[in-house]
């Protein structure tokens, strides 16, 4: 038997919490609500959801620091909802440990993709020992970590230490949004640029390597304005 898996919807705006918690309920999932940060932090500890739904627009408090303070003692997956002006909070959020994020207005199929697609991820990553992450494998992409290869449709591809850093950090953490400002951290340092031009010529070079066709990738896709996303891993 299947037991339910649970969300917790942190939302002010009463009717968008219906809304949500009616197309959850609908799904199957079990649905508790907070209409406050602070209400939300209770619930969120009490409550060990399965992965936290939140609104960045809260009254006592804004979402980034509801991030901060949940990712001090817990990795549940958490998705963000946020309005289409709040583009660099939505950034924020993902460097402040948010899994992914989806903009209103949003309809029910892609909310419900975005919740299965973070639940599946948390779930096989949580499960797994470490040793069968040695390898990424998505298509005819395969990575070997333990070997630093990279094979593309079984040919070996060579890439620069900064393009190896870069695939290697985007497939580790396959499926997830990582913002540009992780990236040039990860990989640059902290004294990083802020600017991502050196980045985009990297991506670009990458492309090249493991795209069919760089215009329409099936590896590495881009969220404009935020960052980058890899295509899951089918080795876990
Ligand atoms: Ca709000």
């Amino acid at each position: 038997m299947n037991l339910k898996q649970k969300i917790l919807l942190i939302e002010d705006e009463k009717n968008i919490c219906n809304f949500i918690a009616t197309t959850l309920r609908a799904q199957n999932y079990k649905v508790s609500f907070a209409n406050s940060a602070a209400n939300g932090l209770s619930l969120a500890a009490s409550g060990c959801p399965d992965l936290i739904l939140l609104d960045l627009g809260l009254p006592d408090m804004d979402g980034i620091s509801v991030i901060r303070n949940v990712r001090k003692w817990s990795h549940v997956p958490i998705i963000v909802i946020s309005a289409r002006s709040q583009e660099r909070e939505k950034v924020e959020a993902l460097d402040a440990g948010a899994d992914d994020y989806i903009t209103k207005p949003f309809g029910t199929s892609e909310l419900m993709a975005r919740i299965r697609t973070a639940l599946r991820r948390f779930t096989i990553n949580s499960s797994i020992p470490a040793s069968d992450q040695s390898r990424y494998r998505a298509k005819g992409l395969v990575i070997d970590y333990d070997k630093h290869v990279i094979t593309v449709d079984g040919n070996i591809v060579h890439f620069t230490q900064i393009e190896y850093k870069i695939l290697t950090f985007l497939s580790r953490n396959a499926g997830k949004v990582i913002t540009y400002d992780t990236l040039l951290t990860h990989v640059w340092g902290p004294y990083a640029d802020s600017n991502n031009r050196i980045l985009r010529v990297n991506m670009a070079n990458i492309r090249r390597k493991v795209e069919h066709n760089s215009a329409d990738p099936q590896y590495i896709f881009t969220e404009i304005g935020i960052g980058y996303r890899m295509i899951d891993n089918e080795n876990l």
